[in-house]
């Protein structure tokens, strides 16, 4: 009887380690790609956008004026 238990506890343990690795992962990942994404301040019409064109420099959504990237 005591071998079920810790079989059921084990396997309980496991699923909530998987289930909080997989949830971890999905948080990393979404940090992840909002840090690929390059902030640009519109000079033209004063808009701020983001893109993540490579480059230094990408196209205004609203007015298409090209502006460098705000670095921080
Ligand atoms: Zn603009």
């Amino acid at each position: 009887m005591t071998i079920y238990f810790t079989t059921v506890a084990c396997v309980v343990l496991a699923a909530a380690a998987i289930s909080a690795f997989l949830a971890d992962r999905a948080y990393v990942g979404s940090y992840r790609k909002r840090m690929r994404e390059n902030v640009y301040h519109c000079l033209k019409c004063r808009s701020i956008y983001t893109s993540r064109a490579a480059g230094e420099s990408a196209v205004c959504p609203v007015c298409g004026y090209r502006n460098g990237r705000i670095k921080f």
